[in-house]
């Protein structure tokens, strides 16, 4: 009887510790998955160290999602940065660009990721963004494309986030 008791204790802090062990597996998983790379292509592909390095050094807090571009437009577009409603940084970059080039465009895009949490929610950006487009007269003089290229000049030798293959 205390042989069976001490069994059930003990499974019972088995069950305990695995269930304890599959929040923390949970947690884990969830503290990785903010960043969700694509695939390498055309050369290139992306550092996940150093794009969390960057990704910590700006403070960001939601996941950022890192996409080759299927649907740009423009031919002068070469990355995108979209704070969801529900809260993911959507960097979209343009597939033909060199290593070189998509280093910089992350940097530039994750700028604005950084940017817009500044203003707590996507709605509160775009709005501030649209303002600052307003008055600042045009697409690249409005503050805050000023101050991602700013932060590209800056910085773009410091953070390796794409590399070539
Ligand atoms: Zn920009």
């Amino acid at each position: 009887m205390q042989r069976a008791l001490s069994d059930l204790q003990a499974k019972a802090a088995r069950g305990r510790a695995t269930i304890e062990l599959r929040a923390k597996a949970a947690q884990a998983r969830r503290r990785s998955l903010p960043l969700q790379l694509p695939m390498p292509r055309r050369g290139v592909r992306f550092d996940r160290h150093g794009l969390e390095r960057l990704i910590a050094a700006f403070g960001i807090n939601d996941p950022v999602q890192i996409q080759w571009a299927t649907d740009f437009r423009k031919a002068e577009t070469s990355g995108t940065h979209t704070w969801t409603n529900d809260r993911r940084h959507v960097i979209k970059v343009r597939p033909n660009a060199s290593a070189a080039a998509v280093n910089v465009v992350v940097l530039h895009e994750i700028s604005h990721a950084a940017q817009s949490e500044e203003f707590g929610s996507p709605q509160a950006w775009r709005a501030a963004y649209a303002e600052a487009k307003q008055s600042g007269g045009s697409y690249l003089h409005n503050r805050y494309e000023r101050e991602a290229r700013e932060i590209e000049y800056e910085f773009g030798d410091d953070f390796r986030l794409a590399v070539a293959v």
